[in-house]
C-alpha cells in the first residue's frame, strides 16, 4: 500500500492544475461528510469508494471514503487536497455507500461510525507519527539550536518518523525538538499510514535452476555420500516432483511443511539452500484454501416444506419480504437451503444473518456437508486477518453465499438476490454499544430493498414487530406448523415453587421433581439440559448481621460472588476484588450467598449425582476460542450427561439424544421491568423446548416457578399462539409502545451526578417545546451507574407513521447540540438509541 507523499507533488508542481471536488467519509463521530479538493493527476473515474488519505484540521491525517463526487466548486475559503489515493478499485461499492449512508441518518450517529464498523480493522490504516517540513516555509537558521538545525536539514531531504529523528538528534527523547520546531511553523506532524492487512503466506522449495540437469543432480548427489540427511532432502524432493522429465512442475516446487513432513531434517535443507541446490520463497496464500466450486447436493423437501417454499416464493415474486413462522425442527433450515441454491443457480449471492455464530457451529457443518466451501463466514471469533480475507474474496466475487453475524450487512456484495434472517426474534442482532446502534435484521430490510433482492425473516417466535407486519400485510406471512417427520413437540410442566418450599422438598434450587426426571433421564441414558440465567454462583452476597451487600465500587450493581476464583465481580465493568469472609462494612463473617448462578446450580447437582459427568456452559466456561466447540463436541458424543447453562443453552443447538430440559428461573425473565418481559419470556420457553426430544421421542420440559398461574405460563401451553399475540399487541397498542408506537432513547452520561439530572432536564424541556407530550419523563435507567458514570435516560415517542420521523430525529440533535455547546456541560456525553431493546 503507497503512503501519502504530499510534500513531492506540492512541489513538483509548475502548471496550473485542475482540481476536482469529493465527499469523503472520515472515520470520526461527526456529523456530514468532508468534501475535498483532488487534483486531476491522483483522480480517477471509479474514485467513489475508493480510500484517500487527507489532511484534517491543523495536523491531523485520516483515510477516508470517497462517497462522492460533487460537480463545482464548493463556497469553502480553505478547501482541502487529498493527497494520495490508495485504491485504484472502490473497495466500497455504492450500495454501501448508500446503506451506510442509510444508518448514519435512520440510527442518528454519524456516516463515520458507521463506516468504522463497516470496514473490517485491517483495512483501516494504522498510523504512527511522522514528521514533514511546512512547504516553501522560510526558516531562520540562526534562531535554531543545534539539534533542531541538524533535524531540519534532515527534513529537507525526507519526512521523517519520530524513531528517526532521535537518531538524527541522539536525544533520547525527541519530542521537545519536535514541538519546538511545531511552534514556530516549520513542521507538520502527521500520522503516517500503513495497511495492516497481512495475507498469509507459506514458504515454498524448489530445485535452483542450475541443478536441473541429470548430471548436475548425480554430481551433487555423489558429493553427499557422507551426508544422508542432505541426500534424504533431495531424494524426497525428487520423488515428489520428477524435475527430468516435468521440468515445469519444479516452478512450483513444494510447500517447506510438506517436505518436512516427509521426515527430512529442516537443518539439512537449510544447508542445501546455503549451498545454493535449492531456493525457498514466499508465496501468498488463501487463508481458506482454494474456493473450489464443486457440485453439491441438497436435500429434497418434503411435501409440506415444498408448499411452504412456495409460498415464500410468490411473495417474493410481489417483492414482499417473508416472514417465516416455523416451529423448531419443521425445516426452516432445509427451506434456506434450497433457497440458497436458487440463487447459485441464477449466479447470485446470498447472505444468511444468524444472531450469534458462534453459538451455531452445527449449523456451519451442516452448510459445510452440502456446499463444501461455496460460502464465506463473517463474525467477530475469527481473526483481524481472516475477516479482511472474507472481505476482499467477497470484494472480489468469490463466495456464492456468507453466513455471518450483523456486521456481515456491510459486506461488498456484487450481486446480492437473497437474504435470510434466521432467528429474527433475537434480540443480539441489535448492537448497543459503541455507534453505530444498529439492528441487522431491520436495516437487512433496506439492504434488500436497495439490492432489488429477496428478504426471509425465519423463526419459530417471531419479534411483535415482525408479527405485526406479517399482519397488516407489509411482510408475506408464511407458517409451518409441522415438526420434520412427525417428531412430537415435547410436553411443558411447571413446577410451583412455592409449594415445593411448603413442603420443603426443594434440595438446594432444585425440586424434587426436576430431580427424580433428571435421575430418570440418565438412567435411560439420554441427557439433559439445565437452564439458569445467571452465571457466577451466587448473584450476591448479604450480611446477616447489618443486612449489607457487597457493591461494585464504579456501578450502581450487587458484585456477583464466583466460587471457582472465589472472586467477587461486577458483571458491568469487570471489576473484580477477593472474596473476604468478614462483611466490609460491620466486620461480622455472617455473610451468606443469596440466589443462585450456573456455579451453585453445578456445585449442587454434583453433589446431589456425584457419578453424573455434568458441566457448566456460560461466559466464564467460553472465554477462550475453542472451549464452546468443545463443550458441544464433548455433549455430542455423550461425554456431558448434564449441560447447565446461561442462554447459551437455549440457542440453536440440536442433540439427537435430549429428552429432558429444566429451567430455573423463568420468575425472573417474566418480571424483569420491560415491557418486552412477556415477550422474551414467550420465546424464551418454546425455543428452550425445541431442545428436548428431537429424534422419534416425545421430549419434556420442566419450568420451576412460583407463580404457575402466570398468563405468559399458562398462554406457552397452547398450540395456538396467536392468542398470546393479539393480547400482547393489545396492551403494546393501549400502552403506547412498539410495534405502535416507534421508541427514540436519549441516554445523558457524565462523571457528575448532579450534572447529569440538570442537563436531562433541562433537554427535556428543550424538546418538550416542539414535540410535546411525545417526549417522555426523564429516568434514572435501573442501573444507574456504571463505570464511574452516571446515566439518565429520556425517551421520545413517535407513532408509526409519522411522516416526520426525519424532522423530529433533526430536532432531537439540534437540542442535544445547543445542551453540549452550554460550558456548564461540557464534560457530558449524550448518544441516541433508534428502537431500543
Ligand atoms: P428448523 O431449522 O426449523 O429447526 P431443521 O431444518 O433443523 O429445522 O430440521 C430439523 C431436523 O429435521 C434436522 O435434523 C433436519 O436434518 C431434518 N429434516 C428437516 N427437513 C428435512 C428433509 N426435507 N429431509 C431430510 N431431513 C430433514
Ligand atoms: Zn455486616
Ligand atoms: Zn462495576
Amino acid at each position: 500500500m503507497q503512503t501519502s507523499s504530499y510534500l513531492g507533488r506540492r512541489s513538483l508542481r509548475t502548471n496550473p492544475i485542475t482540481l476536482r471536488y469529493l465527499e469523503v467519509i472520515l472515520p470520526l463521530p461527526l456529523e456530514g461528510y468532508f468534501t475535498y479538493a483532488i487534483e486531476d493527476e491522483l483522480f480517477h473515474s471509479s474514485i467513489v469508494g475508493c480510500r484517500v488519505i487527507v489532511p484534517f484540521g491543523k495536523r491531523k491525517i485520516y483515510t477516508g471514503v470517497v462517497a462522492r463526487e460533487i460537480d463545482s466548486k464548493p463556497n469553502f475559503h480553505n478547501l482541502k487536497e487529498v493527497m494520495d489515493v490508495l485504491d485504484e478499485k472502490p473497495i466500497l461499492n455504492v450500495h454501501q455507500i448508500k446503506f451506510i449512508l442509510w444508518i448514519s441518518e435512520y440510527y442518528m450517529c454519524s456516516v463515520g461510525e458507521v463506516y468504522n464498523a463497516a470496514l473490517p480493522t485491517n483495512l483501516k490504516l494504522s498510523s504512527d507519527s511522522y514528521v514533514h517540513l511546512v512547504p516553501d516555509v522560510e526558516i531562520d537558521s540562526q534562531s535554531l539550536n543545534d539539534h533542531e538545525f541538524n533535524v531540519i536539514q534532515a527534513l529537507k531531504h525526507n519526512e521523517l518518523s519520530t524513531e528517526e529523528i532521535r537518531q538524527v538528534t541522539g536525544l533520547k527523547s525527541p519530542y521537545r525538538i519536535i514541538k519546538s520546531l511545531q511552534e514556530l511553523g516549520y513542521i507538520h506532524l502527521y500520522e503516517k499510514l500503513k495497511d495492516k492487512y497481512s495475507p498469509k503466506t507459506e514458504t515454498r522449495v524448489r530445485l535452483s535452476n542450475e541443478y536441473m540437469e541429470a548430471s548436475k543432480i548425480e554430481a551433487i548427489t555423489n558429493s553427499l555420500e557422507k551426508h544422508p540427511k542432505q541426500m534424504d532432502v533431495i531424494l524426497s524432493y525428487l520423488q515428489s516432483v520428477n524435475v527430468l522429465e516435468f521440468p515445469t512442475e519444479n516452478e512450483s516446487g513444494l510447500t517447506k511443511k510438506s517436505l518436512i513432513s516427509e521426515g527430512i531434517s529442516p537443518s539439512s535443507l537449510g544447508t542445501l539452500v546455503k549451498k545454493g541446490v535449492f531456493e525457498l520463497w514466499e508465496e501468498k496464500v488463501d487463508r481458506f484454501g482454494e474456493i473450489t466450486k464443486a457440485s453439491y447436493k441438497i436435500p429434497s423437501l418434503s411435501p409440506l416444506q415444498e408448499l411452504t417454499f412456495g409460498e415464500i416464493n410468490e411473495h417474493f415474486e410481489h417483492n414482499l419480504p417473508v416472514l417465516l413462522k416455523g416451529v423448531t425442527g419443521s425445516g426452516k433450515t432445509e427451506i434456506y437451503v434450497k433457497l440458497i441454491d436458487e440463487q447459485i443457480s441464477l449466479g447470485k449471492q446470498s447472505l444468511y444473518l444468524l444472531p450469534e455464530i458462534a453459538l451455531t457451529t452445527q449449523i456451519i457443518s451442516r452448510f459445510r456437508r452440502i456446499f463444501g466451501n461455496r460460502f464465506g463466514i463473517y463474525h467477530s471469533r475469527v481473526s483481524d486477518n481472516e475477516r479482511a480475507e472474507t472481505f476482499k474474496n467477497c470484494l472480489e466475487g468469490k463466495f456464492d453465499f456468507v453466513i455471518g453475524v450483523r456486521s456481515s450487512t456491510f459486506l461488498p456484495f456484487q450481486d446480492l438476490g437473497l437474504i435470510i434472517v434466521d432467528e429474527e426474534h433475537e434480540s443480539s442482532y441489535k448492537q448497543y454499544d459503541p455507534a453505530p446502534r444498529y439492528n441487522a435484521r431491520d436495516c437487512a430490510i433496506y439492504l434488500a430493498k436497495i439490492h432489488k433482492a429477496n428478504i426471509l425473516l425465519g423463526t419459530a417466535t417471531p419479534s411483535m414487530e415482525s408479527h405485526f407486519n406479517g399482519l397488516n400485510g407489509k411482510y408475506g406471512y408464511v407458517h409451518l406448523n409441522e415438526r420434520y417427520g412427525e417428531q412430537p413437540l415435547p410436553e411443558i410442566s411447571y413446577i410451583d415453587l412455592k409449594k415445593s418450599r411448603k413442603q420443603k422438598t426443594l434440595k438446594g434450587f432444585t425440586s424434587q421433581e426436576l430431580l427424580s426426571e433428571i435421575e430418570a433421564s440418565i438412567e435411560n441414558e439420554k441427557q439433559v439440559i439445565l437452564f439458569q440465567s445467571r452465571r457466577g454462583y451466587a448473584p450476591f452476597l448479604q450480611c446477616d448481621s447489618c443486612q449489607s451487600v457487597p457493591k461494585c465500587m464504579n456501578c450502581s450493581v450487587s458484585l456477583t460472588y464466583h466460587i471457582y476464583q472465589n472472586q467477587l465481580v461486577c458483571h458491568y465493568c469487570g471489576f473484580k476484588q477477593f472474596f473476604d469472609p468478614n462483611c466490609g462494612t460491620c466486620g461480622s463473617d455472617r455473610l451468606r450467598t443469596v440466589g443462585a448462578g450456573t456455579e451453585k446450580i453445578e456445585e449442587e447437582l454434583s453433589l446431589l449425582l456425584p457419578d453424573v459427568k455434568i458441566k457448566r456452559m456460560d461466559l466464564d466456561t467460553t472465554r477462550n476460542k475453542n472451549s464452546y466447540q468443545k463443550i458441544i463436541d464433548d455433549f455430542e458424543k455423550g461425554d456431558i450427561q448434564i449441560l447447565i447453562g446461561t442462554q447459551m443453552v437455549t440457542k440453536g443447538l440440536d442433540f439427537d439424544h435430549v429428552n429432558l430440559v429444566g429451567v430455573y428461573d423463568i420468575d425472573r425473565l417474566i418480571h424483569y421491568p420491560d415491557f418486552r418481559s412477556h415477550e422474551k419470556s414467550f420465546q424464551m420457553i418454546t425455543q428452550v423446548s425445541g431442545r428436548s426430544g428431537r429424534k422419534h421421542e416425545k421430549g419434556k420440559v420442566l419450568i420451576q416457578t412460583s407463580d404457575p398461574e402466570h398468563p405468559v405460563l399458562k398462554e406457552v401451553l397452547k398450540d395456538d399462539p396467536f392468542p398470546f399475540y393479539q393480547n400482547e399487541l393489545d396492551e403494546r397498542e393501549a400502552m403506547k409502545y412498539p410495534p405502535y408506537f416507534r421508541l427514540i432513547k436519549i441516554v445523558l452520561r457524565d462523571r457528575d451526578k448532579k450534572l447529569v439530572s440538570d442537563a436531562v432536564n433541562r433537554l427535556h424541556l428543550m424538546l418538550q417545546k416542539d414535540l410535546g407530550n411525545r417526549v417522555l419523563n426523564p429516568v434514572e435507567p435501573l442501573i444507574g451507574k456504571i463505570r464511574n458514570y452516571y446515566l439518565q435516560e429520556l425517551f421520545i415517542r413517535v407513532e408509526r407513521e409519522n411522516r416526520n420521523l426525519k424532522a423530529i430525529k433533526e430536532y432531537a440533535k439540534a437540542c442535544r447540540d445547543t445542551l453540549l455547546a452550554l460550558p456548564a456541560f461540557k464534560s457530558l456525553v449524550i448518544h441516541f438509541d433508534v428502537d431500543p431493546l
